[in-house]
């Protein structure tokens, strides 16, 4: 019992994992000193769990640029204290949607892009800057390159820079490559991105963070 009081409040579900014996898997996150610590935990009491659970953590880890939170083993954190809570909760669910063994590293930060059937890509000016870039001869580059820095403004809790639209950054103004690769793809395709979140709010997922809290 006392497990379950000690897993902090839960901001994402991951249930019915087809890579793990349909089992549900959270994401909690846990206070501690002022700093936000984030724990990947199953109710399941299935074999393969641990296995699973050290998957997704080491996966969250590389894709979300994470690393362990000094003194909470198991906790994971971003290097600069931040939430970045909705960037994070995305990321956990595309990590899910893989089998251990495609989880993989971090991923790249220039992509190809079918809209503006050009590349992509993602440059970081520092301090939690970035700049999205096309080469100069497409022509569909610079409406692309608007399209995706608002898709970054909205995924990642980023702003928009007011005299730059190319320009997106972190409040915190720390880097985070990872995050940014992770979520590239859905910059590029911001609205299904969004009518997947209306769909997890219709579950309740978004609604419920906490609510299986023992009492
Ligand atoms: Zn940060």
């Amino acid at each position: 019992m006392g497990q379950t009081r000690d897993l902090g409040r839960r901001i994402e579900l991951h249930s019915m994992d087809p890579h793990c014996q349909d089992i549900s898997l959270g994401l909690y996150r846990q206070i501690h000193q002022g700093r936000s610590g984030y724990l990947v935990h199953s109710y399941s009491g299935v074999g393969a769990v641990e296995g699973r659970l050290s998957a997704i953590r080491e996966g969250l880890a590389a894709h979300a640029g994470m690393v362990p939170m000094e003194g909470q083993p198991g906790l994971l954190e971003f290097p600069c204290g931040n939430d970045h809570e909705k960037a994070l909760r995305r990321t956990f669910l595309e990590v899910c949607k893989h089998a251990d063994d495609e989880i993989g590293g971090a991923l790249p930060l220039v992509r190809h892009d079918k809209k503006g059937e050009c590349e992509l890509t993602v440059n970081s000016e520092g301090n939690g800057r970035y700049r999205i870039t096309a080469p100069e001869s497409s022509e569909n580059g610079a409406r692309r390159i608007r399209a995706v820095a608002r898709g970054f403004a909205k995924l990642c809790e980023m702003n928009v820079d007011e005299t730059d639209e190319a320009v997106v950054s972190f409040a915190c103004q720390t880097e985070h490559n990872s995050l940014m690769g992770s979520l590239f793809f859905r910059a590029q395709n911001v609205r299904s991105a969004m009518q997947e979140d209306e769909l997890s709010a219709g579950r309740g997922v978004l609604a419920a963070p906490g609510s299986q809290d023992d009492s």
